[in-house]
């Protein structure tokens, strides 16, 4: 079985923040992430202004690769694998990622948050041609789209509608209750922009495909309607994806177990921001390093 004395799970904001300062420590650890790439979601980000220490306000995408640009700096890659267990072992805990188990001193757990689901009729087929979760996906699928429906009323439907006009599409954001869960420049963005319309109080009950889009049946004041567009992006919540890896009873916190850190948005309170994602990982690594180059712990 490979030993390793860190790996680290997840390379957005908190995994590399986690495994540069591991080696900045001296111990170099083995970084997994399932897209084999760094960033995680905040490559789907149209501008983030408040990780401080920026010169200007930058896109995600920029930022995504100012963490390859740090990773590389301390020398660490990237390992394109998909962890779907760890597991305490008398010597730390087993990761097993696509088939291999690895054993590790300490484990650094930075996977993020999955998405929730619209639990509409035929969503699996729909996934990924009409329907999508991130912005990056529908823009990579359909670059120029013309008019995008967005189902949610928090920050990320908000920051999505501004990435898809950017691109050149209309939106029209649907929100099921009566009210929108954005503060601040965020909101001021988006209200009053020519090309974004917010519905309130209207609820999706259906969608298909149809020739060139998507046509989403909804409901709103007892009307039923339909409404045609390219596509449907849906921004309705998100939830720690460390719980599908690991089976606790407890809330996910930093210092969860000996030797067993989780970070970032993953952990149960993860409040949603890079920096934060990045300050628990530079304190996951301090704590994991000492730990796993202290002797006989256990
Ligand atoms: C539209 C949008 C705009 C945002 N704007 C801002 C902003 O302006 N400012 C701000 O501070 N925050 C912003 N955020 C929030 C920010 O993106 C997140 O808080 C941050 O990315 C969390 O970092 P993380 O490292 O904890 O998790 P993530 O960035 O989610 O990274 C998790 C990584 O783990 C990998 N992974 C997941 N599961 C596995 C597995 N089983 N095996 C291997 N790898 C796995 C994923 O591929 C991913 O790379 C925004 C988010 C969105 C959606």
């Amino acid at each position: 079985m490979e030993e390793e004395q860190i790996v680290i799970v997840g390379a957005g904001p908190a995994g590399c923040a986690a495994a540069a300062q591991c080696a900045r420590l001296g111990v170099r650890p083995l970084l997994l992430d399932s897209s084999g790439e760094a960033g995680g979601l905040v490559a789907n980000a149209f501008l983030v202004e408040n990780y401080p220490g920026l010169e200007k306000p930058l896109t995600g995408e920029v930022l995504v690769g100012r963490l390859a640009e740090h990773l590389a700096r301390f020398d660490v890659t990237i390992t394109a694998k998909t962890v779907s267990r760890v597991e305490p072992d008398p010597d730390g805990w087993i990761v097993h990622a696509d088939g291999q188990d690895i054993r590790a001193r300490c484990v650094i757990l930075a996977t993020g948050t999955v998405h929730r689901s619209l639990s509409i009729p035929d969503e699996r087929d729909l996934i990924s041609r009409v329907l999508f979760y991130e912005v990056r996906d529908l823009l990579a699928t359909i670059p120029s789209p013309k008019k995008v429906i967005v189902v949610g009323g928090g920050e990320a439907s908000f920051d999505y509608s501004l990435s898809l006009v950017n691109a050149g599409a209309s939106v029209s954001i649907l929100v099921r209750s009566d009210r929108v869960r954005v503060r601040g420049r965020l909101g001021e963005m988006v209200a009053g922009h020519p090309e974004i319309s917010v519905k309130l109080n209207t609820r999706l009950v259906a969608l298909k495909e149809v020739d060139g889009g998507v046509a989403a049946t909804v409901i709103s004041e007892d009307c039923e309607t339909l409404r045609l567009a390219d596509a449907l992006l849906a921004a309705v919540g998100r939830k720690s994806s460390a719980s599908l890896i690991v089976s606790s009873p407890d809330p996910l916190s930093l210092t969860h177990a000996p030797g067993l850190f989780i970070c970032g948005d993953a952990r149960s309170d993860g409040l949603g921001q890079v920096g934060i994602a990045v300050g628990d990982g530079l304190a996951a690594a301090a704590l994991a390093v000492q730990r796993a180059t202290r002797e006989n712990v256990k």
